[in-house]
């Protein structure tokens, strides 16, 4: 019985794989990755290796996330290292979590080796201090896409303080800036789109909540940072604007730039 390895393979510069993950990839008899695993990355698999992209299409439907378990479990009495390989860290929107339950079920050994994730990512392509004492003390990870459950987001803990990294914010920014607005937030609060983090296709636009319904749709993968630090001159962003929290004591919010 071999061991399945969920190995992060991080934002896509091979460069930021973790010693570890580089090792296993030589090693691997076999690797099941995800569509968004870069290019670079999959050339470090051992070339002996069986390689399978469950994220591709079979016909025209996806491997379903029940035959993906399967597979895992299958593969692991077949070969002595099974690796798992997700974008960034397969413990962040990666689905580990069904994996994982599988695998303890089937009685599979596993180990889990993170990656760094797509907010890490950008932030440091952007160079944001997501935690920049000045103005945040809490980083939200957050999508406006779910799984079955939690359909509708909890807002509630996003405040004048939170950094928000929203993953998978879909190609639609007049809805994601509609959606932004609706739960409170600022239209002049600062917002970072980054596209390809750390790749060589890495884009970076510096625009606000209200100005992103008119920014042009950079190309997936791509990711927001939307807070005070999202800006090149945090210091000059004041955390007055934010709902309650101005000066006067009235809730007020800057109208849409
Ligand atoms: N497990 C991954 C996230 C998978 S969800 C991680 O930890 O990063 C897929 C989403 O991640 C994409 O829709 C995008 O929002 C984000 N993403 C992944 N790679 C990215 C990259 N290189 N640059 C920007 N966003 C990225």
């Amino acid at each position: 019985m071999g061991k399945v390895y969920l190995v992060g393979a991080g934002p896509g510069n091979p460069e930021l794989l973790t010693v570890k993950a580089a090792r296993l990839l030589a090693r691997a008899g076999i690797v099941f990755h995800d569509s968004l695993v870069s290019r670079e990355v999959l050339q470090l698999i051992a070339r002996e290796a069986e390689v399978i992209d469950v994220g591709k299409r079979c016909g025209h439907k996806l491997l379903t996330q029940d035959e993906i378990n399967s597979l895992l479990v299958s593969a692991a009495a077949n070969h002595d290292v099974v690796v798992r390989l997700k974008g960034g860290d397969p413990l962040i929107f990666g689905r580990a979590g069904e994996e994982i339950e599988a695998l303890r079920n089937a009685g599979v050994d596993f180990e889990v080796v993170p990656g760094i994730t797509a907010a890490l990512g950008a932030a440091a392509a952007a160079g944001i201090s997501l935690t920049d004492r000045r103005a945040a003390s809490q980083v939200v990870i957050s999508t406006f896409s779910r799984g079955t459950e939690g359909a509708s987001m909890d807002w509630g803990a996003i405040t004048s303080t939170t950094t928000l990294a929203l993953y998978m914010p879909g190609p639609d920014y007049t809805e994601v800036a509609h959606r932004l607005r609706e739960a409170g937030l600022p239209g002049d609060l600062p917002c970072v789109i980054v596209s390809n983090a750390t790749g060589a296709e890495q884009q970076i636009r510096w625009t606000s909540v209200a100005r992103l319904a008119r920014e042009e749709k950079l190309p997936a993968p791509a990711l927001m940072i939307i807070g005070r630090v999202a800006s090149q001159k945090v210091q000059e962003i004041s955390k007055a604007f934010w709902r309650g929290e101005s000066k006067d004591g009235h809730a007020h919010r800057t109208a849409v730039s």
